[in-house]
């Protein structure tokens, strides 16, 4: 093995080593936000249950507001009834009986809205006895959901330090000028520094090599690196 061939060898490796590396820390970050993206819904739902129980007093208050004035118009029916008897003319009574007709009348109406009202009650407790049922199941999943997230993470962080151990004993066996152009590469080509070549194309930026490119890669003299992406290459033997 020349040492180019051993280096690329090596670049190799790492470049495995470090796509492992990327990816596992893309877990890493995107598990707080899967657990802020759970507690959102959750507040959501909760939320949701506190309108709920908010329009449930809001019709109670209407209620008990309607009733109040149904007592009052009971008051003004028993006020003009005990005034019957100390009328004197026939005018004066018919007068009177339909002033407590319309009294009575305006009573039927309110009965009949405290009637809707409390169907209204009777059918939004209904629904937020469903809705604290969804919040508590909700609850416990969230629970759930978030413990088993925190051990997928904790166990992502272990493996995650094991590989960056190797990653740094595989370095060092690296010279120094051809790494500082993998980490620079790295750095800069979306993590991606070192790409095989495939039907004669780069697979960094899947252009074209010309056939001078594929030579040198093939003679192992020095590093060679695609025109158009910049990143090196190099030929994967042939998979047994
Ligand atoms: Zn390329």
């Amino acid at each position: 093995m020349t040492q180019i061939e051993e280096q690329v060898k090596l670049l190799v490796e790492l470049q495995e080593l470090d796509t492992h590396i990327q990816r596992m820390e893309g877990e890493l970050e995107s598990v707080p936000l899967e657990i802020k993206d759970m507690e959102e819904g959750f507040k959501s739902k909760t939320a949701y249950l506190k309108k709920l129980e908010d329009e449930s007093k809001s019709l109670v208050l209407n209620r008990k507001a309607k009733e109040g004035e149904l007592e009052a118009k009971e008051g003004i029916v028993k006020k003009y009834q005990s005034q019957l008897y100390q009328i004197k003319t026939n005018k004066e009574y018919s007068a009177l009986q339909d002033e407590i007709g319309r009294a009575k009348a305006d009573g039927s109406v309110i009965e009949e809205d405290i009637i809707r009202l409390m169907d209204a009650i009777d059918a939004k407790n209904k629904d937020i006895l469903k809705e604290k049922e969804v919040v508590k199941t909700e609850e416990v999943k969230l629970a759930e959901d978030k413990k088993r997230l925190e051990a997928q993470a904790a166990s992502v962080k272990t493996e995650l330090e094991g590989v960056k151990i190797k990653r740094s004993e595989l370095a060092a066996r690296i010279d120094q000028k051809s790494l500082s152009k993998y980490e620079r590469l790295l750095k800069n080509k979306d993590g991606l520094a070192i790409v095989p070549v495939a039907n004669e194309a780069c697979q960094g930026c899947f252009r074209i090599l010309p056939p001078q490119v594929i030579n040198e890669i093939r003679m192992k003299d020095n590093l060679v690196v695609c025109d158009s992406c910049a990143r090196i290459l190099y030929i994967a033997p042939p998979e047994e």
